[in-house]
């Protein structure tokens, strides 16, 4: 029976994983950040060196703990080191096949009292949870993006989770000094239940030929307050992940309300995922993004 959660595994180094793997070795967990080489790892935890180096010159974190942070970083390729882990957290792209092969191929690699965790936005915690060899020691551990500033984590058990699961990952969330939510298990939860199908109207609402990219985040930002517009939001989630959301949502739900706007599929297709291909509603290659419609 583990007691705490000390020795965290990250799979996916991407913009989640790597948010992931940065705060829990703030923490003071030991952490192994995993992708499909070790050099799609590596480039994470470079990533994590540059945001927490501009702390330092920013003066919100000592250069000490920086180093200590990073120091508690290890990086590996597929489920290589895995074995020690307490917890291993899934966070490579949200496609189910794809988390299904990663499971498939990280039971056996891991001790039979590790938890595993999704850090899914919106594939079912049950379904997930049935493709691995221990239902009752997996859940839904939902950060939000970008990972060291957002102070909420959604909880979500699968039908199969027991409490001491659950209780664990309450007192690591707690230990990250976040918020815990806790959401039923049902499409995309509560956050993105909520969020995505907002994005997916302004997406609409830019189809439709209502207003430009630029007059619908503008609209939204100072008309409803919102820190940033539906667009830049969409672009920062990544346009591929907001789809697979959308579709989750509307297989789940089986309600038409929740079809993923035709213009979102064709960015998805044309591979503009937003801020991370360098192009989305906006075009980020230059100095300053400019809108692409
Ligand atoms: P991303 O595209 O930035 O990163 C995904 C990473 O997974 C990539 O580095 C990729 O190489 C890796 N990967 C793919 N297949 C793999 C495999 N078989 N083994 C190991 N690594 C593999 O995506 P992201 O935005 O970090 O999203 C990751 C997860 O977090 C998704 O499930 C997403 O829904 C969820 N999430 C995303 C956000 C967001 O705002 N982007 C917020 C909350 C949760």
């Amino acid at each position: 029976m583990i007691e705490e959660l000390e020795t965290i595994g990250v799979i996916g180094a991407g913009q989640m994983g790597r948010g992931i793997a940065q705060v829990s070795a703030g923490a003071g967990c030991r952490v192994i950040l995993s992708d499909v080489s070790v050099e799609a790892a590596q480039a994470g935890l470079d990533k994590v060196a540059d945001g927490t180096g501009k702390q330092v010159e920013a003066g919100r974190m000592e250069a000490a703990d920086r180093d200590a942070l990073l120091a508690r970083i290890s990086v590996a390729a597929g489920m290589e080191g895995l074995s020690d882990c307490d917890l291993v957290i899934e966070a490579a792209s949200e496609n189910e096949q794809v988390k299904r092969a990663i499971f498939a191929e990280l039971c056996p690699a891991l001790k039979p009292e590790a938890m595993i965790a999704s850090n899914t936005s919106s594939i079912s915690i049950t379904r997930l949870a049935a493709a691995t060899d221990r239902p009752e020691r997996f859940m839904g551990i939902h950060f939000m993006n970008p990972v060291p500033r957002m102070k909420l984590v959604e909880l979500v058990r699968g039908i199969a989770t027991a409490d001491a699961t659950f209780e664990l990952a309450r007192a690591y969330v707690d230990r990250l000094g976040k918020t815990a939510t806790v959401s039923e298990d049902f499409p995309a939860f509560i956050v993105n239940r909520i969020l995505l199908p907002m994005i997916n109207e302004a997406i609409y609402t830019l189809y439709e030929g209502v207003g430009s990219v630029e007059a619908i985040d503008t609209a939204m930002k100072l008309g409803a307050n919102h820190p940033m517009g539906p667009l830049e939001l969409a672009d920062f989630i990544g346009l591929d992940t907001c789809l697979s959301i959308m579709q989750v949502l509307h297989d789940g739900l089986a309600d038409s309300k929740y079809r993923p706007c035709p213009l979102l599929v064709k960015y998805v297709e044309a591979g503009w995922l937003g801020r991370k291909t360098g192009r989305g509603f906006y075009d980020y290659r230059g100095e300053t993004p400019v809108p692409t419609r």
